[in-house]
């Protein structure tokens, strides 16, 4: 782990996901677009690096999403990502 950069869980950013979503995303169900792999957000690894938040596959450590937050904007990729299940 390199200095500066803190690991935290998928509750970390359950918040902001809130916020750029409209819904609570901690029990969504992401799938791994590298190797499938699916877990709940709230499972997921959570590196906080500044200025940004980079959140990683558990399984293969693909980078599944990537936020960078600027007052005013938030950029979102979820490129890593193969699918998110909302359920209840
Ligand atoms: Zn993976």
């Amino acid at each position: 782990m390199k200095t500066g950069e803190m690991k935290l869980d998928g509750n970390a950013i359950g918040g902001l996901m809130a916020e750029l979503f409209g819904m609570e995303m901690t029990t969504a169900t992401s799938v791994c677009r590298s190797c499938g792999a699916t877990e709940q957000l709230a499972c997921v690894d959570v590196y906080v690096q500044a200025p940004g938040i980079v959140v990683r596959c558990r399984n293969c450590e693909s980078v599944l999403i990537k936020i960078v937050r600027a007052p005013g904007r938030t950029w979102l990729d979820l490129g890593g990502l193969g699918t998110i299940e909302l359920g209840p």
